[in-house]
């Protein structure tokens, strides 16, 4: 079948598809090296995760007391915190934000850098020649389109690009299941006041009504654990509502709370089948229905809580990874593995939101030493970007190349902003210099170019 698309007279250095947590900075990064740039972005807004499915805050990505992400993140934390869309908590932490704010933050520095972005618009199809990507066929309300480029990216997080272009990829973990999906929420007319003095009572310690921090797992010793045994034997919550429950703050929205849940259902884990993905949607928002009545019956200062945002995309932890270069692996983790072309440095441990039950977080290595000393950390190479057979196409972000372990510890979000930084400036210099190829790419430029910005590598 030949789509009938029209190609467009305009031509671009790079292509971004997908204009995500990695994607707008790989965008933002490309731009910035004067390369004329393409963002390609399904939603209506940048920021994918990090705004359009409600994920807050950062993880933390700290060693030796020293934030591993710089560059460009520094830059997003910055303009958060002038806006009142971002804060620094009692400890230091500059990692709680606003993902509405985050949306116009990320406008602006893409506009300013001189990208272009193309909202409303999903990528159907790359246009091959041999293991070269040409174009890029995309559907919007202009129908189909080919956009050409030399060099292109794929940050849509599903690998969408990199598998149809030929590239292999794998999904799940041994058994091909993937991580649980969560549709995120706030709950907003929240008294923060007298919900602190609450979970203060019941052992859930807070440092300021401004940054609360709570949760329940069943079984991990949650004082609020008796508090959902009470709302499941009354037919309020289900069991399954109990699986992962967890609450911050976010600065900016002051009595407004943001949940990293509820937990999809066990048997919609692929986030990138798009029936399974539908029904996600609804599963979530029935959950959402169940959590908020729960909150206003039984967390003192609900009462008159209301639902503020029921986040537009469901959160997929995990779907398909591209088989790169180099895969990165659990020892690689364990192991603190150093690379000669390292663009990323990262200390978030192993975590894992499993539909087999639990969250593992994994801080120790066989029950032992801690695998990351509080000065340690892995690195993330550059290869781990590069998928097979494609000689023009970079990958950074949740589907970069790695074992279903080690991606559930390098997917947190201030990873993905500098996965998606090196892949920009990489993606500028191959189409620049190297006819697109991005094998060509000096490393150790590259990660001079990373320094120069801030980077630290
Ligand atoms: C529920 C949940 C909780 C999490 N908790 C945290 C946390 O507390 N802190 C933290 O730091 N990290 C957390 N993470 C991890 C982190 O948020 C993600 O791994 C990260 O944001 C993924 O970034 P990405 O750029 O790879 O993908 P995304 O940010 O998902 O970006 C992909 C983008 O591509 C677009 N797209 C997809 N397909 C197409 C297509 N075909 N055409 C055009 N556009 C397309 C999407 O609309 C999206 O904008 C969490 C993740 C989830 C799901």
């Amino acid at each position: 079948m030949t789509l009938p698309y029209r190609t467009l007279d305009r031509t671009w250095d790079v292509i971004v598809a997908g204009g995500g947590t990695a994607g707008a900075v790989a965008g933002i990064a490309a731009a910035r090296t004067g390369a004329r740039v393409l963002v390609v972005e399904a939603q209506g807004s940048l920021g994918g995760t990090g705004t359009n499915a409600w994920v807050t805050p950062l993880m933390r990505n700290v060693s030796a007391g020293e934030n591993l992400n710089r560059g460009l993140t520094d830059e997003i934390k910055a303009r958060l915190l002038r806006q009142g869309d971002g804060a620094r908590d009692g400890h230091g932490n500059d990692n709680w934000f606003n993902p509405e704010g985050l949306k116009f933050v990320l406008d602006d520095l893409l506009h300013e850098s001189g990208g272009e972005v193309l909202f409303h618009t999903h990528v159907v199809a790359p246009l091959m020649d041999g293991g070269k990507v040409q174009a890029l066929v995309v559907h919007n309300k202009g129908g189909l389109q080919a956009l050409q480029a030399e060099a292109f990216i794929d940050a849509t997080g599903d690998a969408d690009l990199a598998r149809l272009a030929g590239a292999p990829v794998t999904g799940g973990d041994e058994d091909g299941l993937h991580q649980a999906m969560s549709l995120r929420f706030t709950l907003a007319g929240v008294d923060t006041g007298r919900l602190m003095a609450f979970l203060q009572e019941h052992g859930q310690g807070q440092d300021s009504a401004d940054f609360l921090h709570f949760w329940m797992v069943w079984g991990r010793n949650s004082s609020l654990e008796p508090l959902f045994r009470r709302a499941v034997s009354q037919g309020v919550l289900l069991e399954r509502d109990g699986d992962y429950f967890q609450a911050f703050s976010v600065p900016g929205r002051p009595g407004e709370l943001s949940f990293n849940c509820p937990r999809i259902r066990a048997d919609l884990n692929d986030g990138a089948d798009p029936w399974q993905l539908s029904a996600a949607q609804v599963d979530g928002r029935q959950a959402i229905r169940r959590l908020v009545a729960f909150c206003r019956a039984f967390l003192p200062g609900c009462e008159d809580a209301f639902l503020g945002v029921v986040a537009p995309m469901v959160g997929i932890r995990e779907t398909r990874r591209i088989v790169g270069e180099y895969t990165l692996t659990l020892p690689d983790i364990l192991d603190c593995a150093r690379f000669p072309d390292s663009v990323c440095r990262n200390h978030y441990p192993v975590d894992i939101h499993s539909v087999k039950g639990g969250a593992t977080l994994l801080h120790e290595r066989d029950g032992e030493a801690p695998y990351f000393a509080r000065d340690q950390y892995h690195e993330i190479p550059y290869r781990c970007l590069i998928p097979q057979g494609v000689s023009n196409l970079l990958v950074p972000g949740r589907a970069a190349s790695s074992s279903f372990e080690a991606q559930s510890s390098i997917r947190v979000q201030q990873n993905c902003h500098t996965m998606g930084e090196a892949a920009g400036i990489a993606a500028a210099w191959a189409a620049r210099e190297h006819g697109g190829a991005v094998g060509a790419v000096d490393v150790s430029a590259l990660q001079a170019e990373m320094r120069a910005r801030g980077g630290l590598v």
